[in-house]
């Protein structure tokens, strides 16, 4: 489908950490939708120019923005960014993260910090400067984890801890942008096969650990990013019009 007559056609869409993995693929699913997109990165630029390349190798319309974000000012870096290419948008998709944490006995301030900053705090000074430069009948998608609902890898506390302050603000958050028509959801994947986890569940050596993860989904897989992908541009299309505030399982059956 020439994506200028995707059900997304005329939208603009940022995807934070749009440049690898989960994001990447939710950039070019709302690419290929037809959306114009934002592909945010942090530091890799070549990975955000490539995300880059593949939506326009397929019709689509894309720009990179690069910010750091879990320091100050991140969301002031990024709109100003963003705005130096786009007017407005239509769809915001808060999902930059980082995707693990050490244990909690070894878990220190700076780290508790970090994980805060960038998985709870930017998403929230994000979507309140993109509140203003959002559409009404917009659509914000918070990218969680299943891990806020399940305490199924408690090594990873700190981390699952950030999922639950993001869920806790897409419930609040609904019910301040919901007049305008704009829904807000979390996105909850279970494991999906992304660098963040290449080092315990890529290559033949961590086959026994692929097996494992691949059994904890009633579909007997590891989840890909385009499996969450799509059900994010579901959200972000007039189909999703009728959810909002609500936790959505994109863990394939992962938890018990
Ligand atoms: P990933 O492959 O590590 O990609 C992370 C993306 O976020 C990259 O585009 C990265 O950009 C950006 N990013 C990370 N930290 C950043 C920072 N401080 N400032 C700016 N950009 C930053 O991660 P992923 O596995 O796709 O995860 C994406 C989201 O899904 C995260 O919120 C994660 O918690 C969530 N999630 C993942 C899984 C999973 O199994 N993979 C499961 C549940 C939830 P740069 O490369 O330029 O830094």
């Amino acid at each position: 489908m020439a994506a200028s007559t995707g059900r997304l056609a005329g939208k603009t869409a940022l995807v934070t950490g749009g440049s690898r993995g989960i994001g990447r693929g939710i950039a070019e699913r709302l690419g290929r939708d037809g959306a114009r997109v934002a592909v945010h990165y942090g530091s890799n630029e070549t990975a955000a120019k490539e995300t880059v390349d593949v939506i326009e190798a397929a019709g689509g319309s894309a720009f990179a923005v690069g910010a750091e974000l879990g320091v100050a000012g991140d969301a002031e870096a990024l709109w100003s960014r963003f705005d130096a290419h786009a007017e407005g948008l239509d769809i915001l998709v808060n999902n930059a993260g980082i995707g693990t944490s050490r244990p909690f006995a070894e878990t220190d301030e700076a780290e508790y910090d970090r994980l805060f900053a960038v998985n709870a705090k930017a998403p929230y000074f994000i979507t309140q400067l993109g509140a203003e430069r959002l559409r009404d009948g917009g659509r914000v998608v918070n990218i969680s984890s299943g891990l806020s609902r399940a305490a199924m890898m408690p090594e990873i506390m700190t981390y699952a801890m950030t999922k639950g302050a993001l869920d806790v603000f897409t419930r609040n958050l609904s019910k301040v942008l919901g007049p305008r028509g704009i829904t807000v959801n979390s996105v909850a994947p279970g494991i999906i096969d992304t660098d963040v986890n290449a080092a315990w569940l890529r290559g033949e050596e961590n086959r026994a650990a692929w097996e494992s993860s691949a059994r904890l989904s009633a579909l007997g897989r590891v989840g890909a990013a385009s499996d969450v992908a799509d059900v994010v541009a579901f959200l972000a299309s007039d189909d999703g019009r009728w959810i909002t505030g609500q936790w959505i399982d994109a863990t394939g059956g992962s938890l018990p």
